[in-house]
Formats: C-alpha cells, sequence, structure tokens
C-alpha cells in the first residue's frame, strides 16, 4: 500500500519551484509514443519512419502556427529493442555496447527524423521565420541507484524466445532476466527506474528562450545515476518515457503537458463491453481509478501517473490522446483531460 501512495507524491526535488514558479501558459510538451514512428501494420522501412515522422511534425507546425512554443520528447520502445537485437546477432564480429548507450542511439535516429520533419513542415508551410530553428539534443536523464526497480525488471525489449533451454542459457550467459510477455514466449526485461531529474533541463530553457522548437528526452532520456561529487554514470535500464517527459515539463513550467499515442483517450474497463472512456478528470477522481488497477503497468498505468504528477506539480491541464487527432488533444475537444485537485 505505501508504494502506491507514494507514487503520486511530488517530487521533492521540484517542490520549491512549484509554488513560486509561475507556469507559462505559451508553453506545451507534447510527448510522442513509440507508434508515432512505427505502427502495428508497418514493416519499419525508413520510408515508413519518415511517413509518420512527418504525420507528427504535422500536428507540431499546427501548435506552432497557434503562437505556442514546443518541446517534443518520444518513446524508443521499439528501436532500443532493435539496437539491442542487432547487438546480439553480430556479437561474435563488433562487440556488443550498453543499453543506455543503445539508448542514446536511439535519441540520435529519432530526434533526426523530428528534427528534420518539423523543419521542412515548417519551410512547406511558410512559418520558419516563428521559429528560430528546431533541434534534437542528446539528453541525460538521472535515476537512483537505490530504486526498487533495479530488482524487479519490467521493462521488455529486444526479441521473443520460444526454447525455455536457450532462455536459461542466455539468463546465465549475460546475467539477463527474461519474463513472460502477455503477448506470448519470453522476453528480456530491464528495470525502468523512476526519474527524478533532466541533466539538460537549463540548456532545453536556453534554447525554448531563444525561440527554438526542441526534441528532448528521447526514449525517457539515456539513464544515469549521480554519484557522491556529481560524476554521472550510466546504467542499463529503459526509463518510461511518459514519467520522465512529465519530469522535464514540470522543471520548464510548462502549463500543457500532452501525451499522444494510438488510443483515443483513457478508459476505465479497458478490453471489456462496457468501458468507458474518461473526458474531462480530475487528479484525485484518476487516482481512483489507478488504485483500482484500471491502468496496466507498461502502457497506460505510466501515463495517467504522469499526468497526475503533472498537474499535481502545479501543470494547468494533462491530456492523453490519440495521435491522429493531436491538434484538437492539445488545444482540449479531444482525449482524456486531466485538471487540478
Ligand atoms: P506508447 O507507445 O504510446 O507509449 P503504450 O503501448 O505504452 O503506447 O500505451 C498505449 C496502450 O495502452 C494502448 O494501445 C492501449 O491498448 C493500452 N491501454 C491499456 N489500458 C488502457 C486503458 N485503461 N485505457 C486506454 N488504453 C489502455
Ligand atoms: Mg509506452
Amino acid at each position: 500500500m505505501n508504494s502506491i501512495v507514494n507514487i503520486f507524491k511530488l517530487n521533492v526535488k521540484n517542490i520549491y519551484g512549484i509554488f513560486m514558479a509561475e507556469r507559462d501558459r505559451n508553453l506545451v510538451l507534447i510527448a510522442l509514443g513509440g507508434n508515432a514512428f512505427q505502427s502495428r501494420e508497418d514493416k519499419g522501412t525508413p520510408e515508413d519512419y519518415w511517413r509518420n515522422a512527418f504525420i507528427a511534425a504535422k500536428t507540431v507546425v499546427r501548435v506552432v502556427r497557434d503562437g505556442y512554443r514546443v518541446v517534443i520528447t518520444h518513446g524508443n520502445g521499439p528501436q532500443v529493442g532493435i539496437i539491442s537485437e542487432w547487438m546480439e546477432n553480430l556479437k561474435h564480429k563488433i562487440p556488443p555496447q550498453t543499453l543506455d548507450i543503445a539508448g542514446a542511439m536511439t535519441q540520435g535516429w529519432l530526434g533526426y527524423l523530428l528534427a528534420q520533419s518539423i523543419q521542412n513542415t515548417l519551410v512547406e508551410e511558410k512559418l520558419v521565420d516563428r521559429v528560430r530553428g528546431v533541434v534534437a539534443i542528446v539528453n541525460r536523464v538521472a535515476v537512483r541507484k537505490d530504486d526498487p526497480a533495479w530488482s524487479n525488471p519490467t521493462k521488455f525489449i529486444g526479441s521473443w524466445y520460444t526454447d525455455a533451454s536457450e532462455v536459461e542459457k542466455l539468463s546465465k550467459e549475460k546475467g539477463w532476466t527474461f519474463k513472460k510477455d502477455p503477448r506470448g514466449g519470453w522476453r528480456r526485461v530491464v528495470p525502468s527506474p523512476n526519474p527524478y531529474r533532466n541533466v539538460e533541463a537549463e540548456v532545453v530553457k536556453t534554447l525554448l528562450r531563444e525561440g527554438w522548437i526542441v526534441v528532448a528526452s528521447g526514449g525517457g532520456g539515456i539513464p544515469v545515476a549521480e554519484e557522491l561529487g556529481g560524476r554521472l554514470v550510466g546504467v542499463e535500464a529503459v526509463i518510461d518515457k511518459d514519467l520522465a517527459s512529465e519530469v522535464l515539463a514540470t522543471e520548464l513550467g510548462a502549463a500543457h503537458f500532452v501525451i499522444l499515442t494510438d488510443v483515443d483517450g483513457v478508459y476505465v474497463n479497458f478490453g471489456r463491453e462496457d468501458k468507458r472512456k474518461l473526458i474531462n478528470i480530475t487528479a484525485s477522481e484518476l487516482e481512483e481509478y489507478y488504485k483500482q488497477g484500471h491502468f496496466p503497468p507498461g502502457s497506460m498505468g505510466p501515463k495517467v501517473l504522469a499526468g497526475i504528477r503533472f498537474v499535481r506539480n502545479g501543470g494547468l491541464r494533462a491530456a492523453i490522446g490519440h495521435l491522429h487527432e493531436g491538434y484538437e488533444v492539445i488545444r482540449g475537444t479531444k482525449g482524456t483531460q486531466i485538471v487540478p485537485s
């Protein structure tokens, strides 16, 4: 029970900022789901990636046209899995890299796609003069070495294995942990520790002030642990991008935090006939549904948790909705809108 209560608590580090800082009503942080780049129907070719990046870019540019300043974050579940698989398959030829490095690679990959698509859409729509430019940053996010997530890995990455003896061999050889994926087979799971600080938050603030559109905290950010004296050390984990996006949105003092995914809102009784979409809801009401178990870990759970934390930390509004209705979700007319108290 304790752990459930604690997860809704304010981020201690932000407490002073919360009450003192005025929220910036013109600033919106938009978090894009993994499906923004590779939908279920896509093979994942470069053409697929470009097409999907342009869909996301259209929404971003409409919001810029309305006068908002924008920070974009994105997931990397499928992509970090692909890189791990490449490394695994080529390990006899090329030494595999660690998971924090793989996360950094996905920031370059997806950051490039987004920066270029947004830039070119601004050109097409004759809006380049509205902004200084678009930039994607390599971005680290701090996690704690004593996080309980280290002993309970939950994040599925990489290939599916069906042969139990191979799974056993790999766990012995590599020290990897495997869990049964609800979709079938065994899959490697990695820890997903709670993010508490975006290392480059000040850089993002400066870039925004100077008029840049910023792509940051890709894949939840590169996970680093802070050691005594301030040294940072990369750790083998994949941070949840929704929780990391909340940390950044709060640190930036954004008024609006929007999560775009492949479902048109948050439902109670999801997957059942009596499912019901939540349209306007307070954080406290949503917390009740969370405690009742309507939102599973690894999918809707962290989105809802991130939305609750954002408004509790002083944000005006969090929203969760479909990427294809992105503009309306951002303007508050579609999706699930979460408000304080
Ligand atoms: P993303 O890549 O955007 O982070 P996720 O797969 O992590 O997407 O989360 C979105 C998924 O959450 C949806 O596709 C939906 O199937 C699932 N989901 C689980 N529970 C719910 C719920 N209560 N309401 C809406 N969607 C839910
Ligand atoms: Mg997700």
